[in-house]
């Protein structure tokens, strides 16, 4: 399951596996893992070649339960800090690093395993796992991705979302290595008007198909 941010990736995403008794996997939460270690250390997001000199140090552990994935770094639970702003404004340019996103996707890859699961991200279906049996591309309008993440987030505005929505979202989608683009083989999803339920109902029924 692929898409841009408050596409409503991860509820679906989560739902479905529940719905098939499935595994989850975040992969955002891992790129997020890693840039608030770069943080920690002190390593400038700015700076690709400090970051891709350090991609190989964080030691990541990621849950695949989806009644209550877990992520944490060196040992230290992550859940709460990589969803703060400080990870959310710097997330993209560590993500844009080839050497990070070589070791997680290798990462990602190595979860996958040979088992059925559902993976939410940005280019799960081009390059995590093109061989994936069904491919979904959740969008939504700017204005309904906004209204979703300040809804969820406390002491925010829609302006103010939709903006950082804006300029995460081109980075993601501009970068050199894996942008985030739809899969050719992808079933589009424009969750616009469309209630969590419906949405999972309707990757539901592409998996049956
Ligand atoms: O999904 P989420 O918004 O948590 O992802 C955070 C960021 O991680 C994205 O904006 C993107 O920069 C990066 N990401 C990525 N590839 C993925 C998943 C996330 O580059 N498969």
């Amino acid at each position: 399951m692929d898409g841009p941010s408050g596409s409503g990736k991860s509820s679906a995403s989560r739902g479905v596996a529940r719905a098939l008794g499935l595994r989850y996997l975040d992969t955002g939460a891992m790129y997020r893992a890693v840039t608030w270690w770069m943080l920690q250390q002190g390593v400038e997001p700015a700076d690709p070649a400090a970051i891709a000199a350090r991609a190989a140090d964080p030691v990541l552990d990621v849950g695949t339960d989806p009644d209550g994935p877990t992520i944490a770094v060196g040992g230290v639970d992550v859940a709460g800090p990589i969803r703060g702003p400080e990870v959310t404004a710097a997330v993209s340019a560590v993500s844009a690093v080839p050497e990070v996103r070589a070791r997680l996707v290798a990462a990602q890859r190595a979860v996958i395993g040979s088992g059925d699961i559902v993976v939410e991200g940005r280019d799960i279906g081009t390059v995590v796992a093109p061989g994936a049996q069904v491919k979904v591309y959740l969008t939504a309008s700017a204005e309904a991705r906004a209204l979703r993440r300040t809804a969820e987030l406390a002491g925010t505005t829609v302006e103010a979302q939709r903006a950082a929505m804006a300029r995460r979202d081109a980075l993601d989608s501009t970068r050199k290595a894996d942008p985030l683009v739809r899969a050719d083989d992808a079933v589009e999803l424009d969750t616009t008007t469309l209630t969590l339920d419906e949405v999972i109902a309707e990757v539901l029924r592409l998996v049956k198909e």
